[in-house]
């Protein structure tokens, strides 16, 4: 009989651990798997907020996607994904065209929301990729660089505005604050000059995370310089920074976005029902409707039952979704019944720059170096999953 052909749509956490168990447990008969993703390597988006703020190199975050799957049982395609015809059971790739699938696995992870403010894609930093954040790095230096050779000093050119104090903007000015002193030193230039501002909508840093943390982690920010806007939505960005809803204007060359994310475009393109571009998945992570379609990670969305609102998008929770997908494909090969998944959110971590973090792991509140222990660990499990000790020792943090 003819091989099912399963197509893994992008190689982030949720392709990639889906890839990694499949070739771990199908056996060579069992089915073709193709791996698409747009680049030859893996990064860890949860890193990304380091070489954004220089704390990182980038290619720390990278690894080549043959170096951890094995590519004689998965089959891997450097292209971008651009189309799912799901009536057709085909995708349509940029360069190589249309490829049939009989299961697909939709994990193509988030693109940035902007809420309908104007001016983010012209004017702010948004892409949260490796080529994006070095495009912030390098920004930053720049800018720095320029200071003391202009005629008149341009305070905008050291005004830093990051937009949204969710865990991504608050981890990035965690990395950047931390960094800032060194930069100041290297360019010549007085710390006094440096004005950092994150600016949230909603009533709170970090909505959801509790109170005594986001207490924490501002105090800590606020001592490194950084200055809280909370309660003002931004309502334009333009050439000069940013405007706020009440009218304020702060001028900044370097404006980073990070107030959320909603699923890729091609969710919405494909004709799924979606919300934010995230699609309400069954219990077996298939999209309703769909016998053959699993959407996993930021595409896919999921409610939890506590609070009957949905999880919000993590590596965490796609990293367990590719788990179940790889049993539930193995499933309906056989023929048996497939797997409902439960998230098992094990705690939440924020690192805040150099040794502090903030977390909870359990039902235990974590502070300083031992949430940035933590974090690390966090880290390192994850290279474990996917590559076993072996990517872990080469790859991994030193919690120390
Ligand atoms: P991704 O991991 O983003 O992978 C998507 C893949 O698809 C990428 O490889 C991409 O190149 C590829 N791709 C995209 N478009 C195409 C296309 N058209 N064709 C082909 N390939 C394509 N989560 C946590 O759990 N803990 C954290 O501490 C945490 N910290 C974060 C810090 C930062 C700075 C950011 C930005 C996010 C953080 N997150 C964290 C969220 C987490 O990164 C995401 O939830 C997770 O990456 C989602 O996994 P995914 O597999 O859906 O998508």
């Amino acid at each position: 009989s003819v091989k099912p052909t399963i197509l893994i749509l992008g190689a982030g956490y949720g392709g990639m651990v889906t890839a990694s168990k499949i070739a771990k447990q199908f056996g060579s008969n069992d089915a073709n798997v193709t791996l698409i993703s747009k680049h030859n390597y893996h990064y860890q988006t949860t890193w990304l907020h380091e070489p954004a703020a220089g704390t990182m190199d980038p290619d720390r975050t990278r690894m080549p996607i043959s170096s951890v799957i094995n590519t004689n049982k998965i089959k891997f395609v450097q292209d971008e994904v651009n189309e799912i015809k799901k009536e057709e059971n085909k995708v349509v790739l940029k360069e190589s065209g249309e490829m049939e699938y009989d299961y697909l696995v939709t994990a193509l992870g988030a693109v940035p929301e902007t809420f309908g403010v104007g001016g983010v894609f012209e004017h702010a930093f948004s892409k949260w990729t490796v080529n994006g954040v070095r495009e912030i790095k390098e920004h930053i230096e720049y800018l720095f660089a320029k200071y003391n050779n202009e005629p008149e000093p341009r305070d905008d050119y050291l005004t830093f505005v990051v937009a949204g104090a969710g865990f991504t903007g608050m981890e990035f000015i965690g990395e950047l604050s931390k960094r800032i002193p060194e930069l100041c030193q290297s360019y010549d230039v007085p710390k006094s000059k440096v004005k950092m501002y994150v600016i949230e909508a909603a009533p709170t840093a970090l909505p959801g995370f509790d109170p005594e943390l986001v207490e924490y982690a501002m105090n800590l920010l606020e001592h490194r310089g950084v200055e809280f806007k909370i309660n003002q939505p931004i309502s334009e960005v333009n050439a000069e920074g940013v405007v706020l809803k009440d009218g304020e204007e702060i001028k900044s060359q370097t404006v980073v976005w990070a107030t959320g994310v909603r699923g890729h475009p091609v969710i919405e393109q494909a004709g799924f029902e979606n919300m934010r571009g995230r699609v309400k998945v069954e219990r077996d992570l298939r999209a309703p409707g769909e016998d053959n379609i699993f959407i996993i990670g930021d595409c896919s969305l999921i409610i939890n039952e506590e609070t009957e609102r949905p999880y919000p998008p993590t590596a965490q929770i796609a990293m367990q979704q590719a788990e179940t997908v790889a049993d539930n494909l193995l499933a309906l090969l056989k023929g048996s019944e497939l797997k409902e998944f439960k998230p098992d959110i094990k705690g939440t971590v924020a690192s805040l720059g150099g040794k502090e973090a903030i977390g909870v792991v359990g039902n235990k509140k974590l502070y300083g170096t031992s949430a940035n222990f933590m974090k690390k660990m966090i880290d390192n499990r994850y290279l474990w999953i996917l590559g076993g000790a072996g990517l872990m020792l080469k790859r991994g943090k030193s919690p120390l």
